[in-house]
């Protein structure tokens, strides 16, 4: 089981979570939207090749998270301000995510300068 203890957005471009076995980070909702698990973002497996059934575009607010709803015992469904809401990480996902895409502090530091 690697569901989190803690999941939060920590400002407009940061999320952070944190797991019982003290493993913690924060990640880019960037990326988090990048990773984006459903049919539409990554294209669905048929007759064994990929398609794709939307392109992937950029839309104002694709990446500012609107909210973060647990589904069931096993993921989450992200929410975002482009209207998309089809993505659900299971917390085995969630928890690839942050150990490949976690902030260095120096990353960090950047990001909460330019945010004044
Ligand atoms: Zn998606």
């Amino acid at each position: 089981m690697s569901k989190p203890t803690v999941i939060k957005r920590v400002n407009q471009f940061v999320l952070f979570a944190a797991w019982p076995d003290e493993f913690a980070g924060h990640i880019l909702l960037s990326d988090l939207r990048d990773a984006c698990p459903c049919a539409h973002c990554t294209g669905e497996e048929i007759m064994g090749q990929k398609v794709f059934v939307g392109m992937k575009t950029l839309a104002p607010g694709m990446n500012e998270l609107r909210s973060l709803v647990p589904v069931g015992n096993y993921a989450i469904q992200a929410t975002w301000n482009d209207g998309h809401d089809s993505g659900i990480y299971t917390w085995e996902m969630l928890r690839s995510l942050f150990e490949e895409k976690r902030l260095s502090d120096a990353t960090l530091d950047e990001i909460r300068s330019q945010l004044g």
